[in-house]
């Protein structure tokens, strides 16, 4: 799966859905904090940006890919039917390979 498809579903689902899956109590401050540190990440991820060179290192991207998501996985998976729904088995195919 290419890797700026998940960045621009993330991006456009927190502009476009996050709102209204606040308003429906579907997510909370603590989702919207993961889902834009899980932005960040992924922005890290497909500009390789990297503090070392180390995949399995703390600091890579795939492993803040790997705590932001893990912490808001139930909600990713639920945006199946969202305007923007998240491709999270790309996700997770970033974080196996890791
Ligand atoms: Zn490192």
């Amino acid at each position: 799966m290419d890797e700026l498809y998940i960045l621009e579903q993330l991006i456009k689902h927190k502009e476009n859905d996050l709102h209204d899956s606040l308003s429906r109590g579907l997510a909370n401050e603590n989702t919207s904090y993961h889902l834009v540190e899980l932005i960040i990440s992924m922005s890290r991820y497909v500009n390789d940006i990297r503090y070392c060179s180390k995949i399995k290192c703390s600091c890579s991207p795939e492993h803040d890919i790997s705590i932001h998501y893990n912490r808001i996985k139930e909600y990713i998976q639920s945006t199946k039917g969202a305007l923007f729904p998240i491709p999270y088995r790309g996700i997770e195919k970033i974080i196996e390979e890791r």
